[in-house]
């Protein structure tokens, strides 16, 4: 079997997989990526995002003045 986040070949019968990943690394990877994707679904709002493009003029946009 190959590995849908590594890539790497791996055997079914293997006891350290966690199936379909060739380990509980890869497999918390993809739970991950998986939680993150449904979260920014929620955070991203479509108005917003454009205000975002509209803005992009100042270059740091992750440091926030509060
Ligand atoms: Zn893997």
């Amino acid at each position: 079997m190959r590995c849908p986040i590594c890539g790497k070949n791996f055997s079914r019968e293997d006891p350290k997989v966690a199936l379909p990943f060739c380990s509980p690394r890869c497999k918390s990877i993809d739970m991950k990526r998986w939680l993150g994707e449904e979260y920014s679904l929620e955070t991203i709002d479509l108005d917003k995002l454009e205000e975002r493009i509209v803005g992009v003029d100042s270059p740091s946009n992750d440091s926030k003045d509060d």
